[in-house]
């Protein structure tokens, strides 16, 4: 049966198009988000009946499909095996159109995030979806992953930027759902199915986002605050003032903080390391004077209230960049780390990332703990590093960071998904009925479960 495939495969997209052999073995995983690649062939799509051809042929020959968009996901979501075929997306990758009125861009699901952004830029508007993995990672494995980032807090998560758009289910079937419009309310909303469901419904071909206006004010602070209480009043304080311009509220613990500045000097640190917690705060608005003026107001509130032990306000992009910068580099964390990213009420987070450094402290005595996070939006990553992992220390840090959470009753995926490597967990965030409900979904779009197989829910179960 394989060679049948890759041949009915070949026949569809090339030989060029069809990679086997070294080819698979030789994809690399930007910040080593998985092991290693290993299928019985790659597929190289260019335009949507190619997509819809391949996906019909592999349904027919009960083949199993992983899609590949740009590898940045952190649950395991592009895991393979070698019986896999892997759909890349990379070829699809053409803007097709930036309205500048209707503030609307349509893109093929291969655009890389960093590229939505320039298109959007050069028509004078914005691209609301921000994250670290922006030069690697595609629209579609965003969509797919309904990824969240750095201005949730503002624009809110992928979903909320996405009008429109288009997948190809299982069985060849090609659901293009491209609207273009704010309200439209004709019916199911079907694009909500798609978002967020990590490639086991279809395969998304094609998309419309919302643009935003371009703020003409930015303005970034990085300030430190010695206990986590003061970071939750300067968020709720912050939110106040600032209002609607509140666009980034992220917060890294000392220990992320100096991994980022020291020992490898190779960013700026504007204020010293060694205080308990620091905070990136950013605003976006329409009055760069006036603007800037509220946020300075702010810090001096702040510090006179003691909720700040130190706090710089960028004086210019140079500077705004700087301190993002040390909050995005997050390879020398994440980098050989078990990563996790839960959500939970923001002020409870304190007290949840003690609770997890205490218990893996006492499992794993060698283990480094380290948290930052979207703090505006309930999300913290956890990264445990230092660890010989293999499945004993693997499970035994999981339960520590789940088991942590279950008494706050969060998510164990704030944004990233659930991949592979959560599934077992998702108990502890969704009901029994949400769960089967998920299975019935995947059951009737993909019958013989060829797509993403065993990701996000087990279809045999
Ligand atoms: C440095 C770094 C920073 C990050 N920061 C954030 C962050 O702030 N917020 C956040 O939410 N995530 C973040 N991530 C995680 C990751 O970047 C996002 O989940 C991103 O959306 C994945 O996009 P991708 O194109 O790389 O998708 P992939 O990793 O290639 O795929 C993700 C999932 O979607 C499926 N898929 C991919 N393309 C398609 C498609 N066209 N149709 C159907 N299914 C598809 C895959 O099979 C897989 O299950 C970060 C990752 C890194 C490495």
């Amino acid at each position: 049966m394989g060679s049948d495939v890759l041949a009915a495969l070949t026949a569809i997209v090339g030989e060029q198009r069809v990679l086997t052999g070294d080819a698979v073995a030789a994809v690399e995983f930007p910040w080593g988000t998985h092991a290693e690649c290993s299928a019985r062939a790659i597929v190289e799509p260019e335009t949507i009946d190619e997509v819809a051809a391949i996906l019909r042929c592999c349904n027919e020959a009960r083949q199993t499909v992983v899609p590949f968009g740009g590898l940045t996901n952190l649950v395991q979501g592009c895991a393979t095996s070698p019986d896999d075929i892997v759909l890349s997306l990379k070829r699809l990758n053409r803007i097709e159109s930036v309205d500048a009125s209707a503030g609307v861009l349509t893109a093929e699901a291969g655009v890389t995030l960093q590229q939505a952004q320039d298109a959007a830029a050069s028509a004078g508007l914005f691209f609301p979806v921000d994250i670290g993995a922006r030069n690697n990672c595609q629209l579609g494995g965003l969509v797919a992953n309904n990824a969240g980032g750095n201005k949730v807090i503002r624009y809110g998560m992928t979903r909320d930027t996405v009008l429109g758009l288009e997948a190809v289910l299982a069985d060849g079937t090609v659901i293009s759902s491209l609207n273009r419009f704010i309200k439209n309310n004709s019916g199911f909303d079907l694009k909500h199915m798609f978002i967020g469901s990590e490639g086991v419904l279809g395969v998304i071909t094609r998309l419309v986002f919302r643009l935003r206006a371009t703020a003409t004010s930015h303005n970034v602070a990085l300030v430190a605050c010695e206990d986590f209480d003061a970071v939750v009043a300067t968020l709720e304080i912050a939110n106040k003032t600032l209002s609607s311009t509140l666009s980034a509220f992220e917060v890294m613990w000392n220990s992320f903080y100096e991994l980022a500045v020291e020992p490898q000097g190779r960013l700026v640190a504007p204020l010293e390391p060694g205080a308990t917690l620091y905070v990136l705060i950013e605003t976006m608005g329409s009055d760069q004077q006036q603007d800037m003026q509220a946020f300075e107001a702010l810090l001096e509130d702040l510090m006179e209230r003691g909720l700040l032990v130190d706090g710089v306000l960028a004086k210019s992009e140079k500077e705004r960049e700087q301190i993002w910068q040390i909050r995005d580099e997050v390879e020398p964390v994440i980098g050989g780390s078990h990563n996790f990213d839960v959500s939970l009420r923001s002020a409870d987070i304190g007290d949840y990332v003690s609770q997890v450094e205490t218990t893996i402290g006492e499992i794993l005595p060698e283990a480094n703990v380290i948290a930052f996070g979207h703090l505006g939006d309930n999300n913290v990553h956890v990264s445990v590093g230092g660890v010989e992992w293999n499945a004993a220390s693997i499970r035994s840090v999981e339960q520590a960071v789940y088991g942590c959470l279950e008494p706050f009753a969060g998510a164990i995926s704030a944004e990233h998904g659930i991949g592979l490597e959560k599934r077992q967990y998702l108990p502890i965030s969704r009901t029994d009925a949400e769960i089967e409900l998920m299975r019935s979904l995947k059951r009737m779009l993909d019958p013989n479960n060829i797509l993403n197989p065993g990701k996000v829910v087990d279809a045999a179960e």
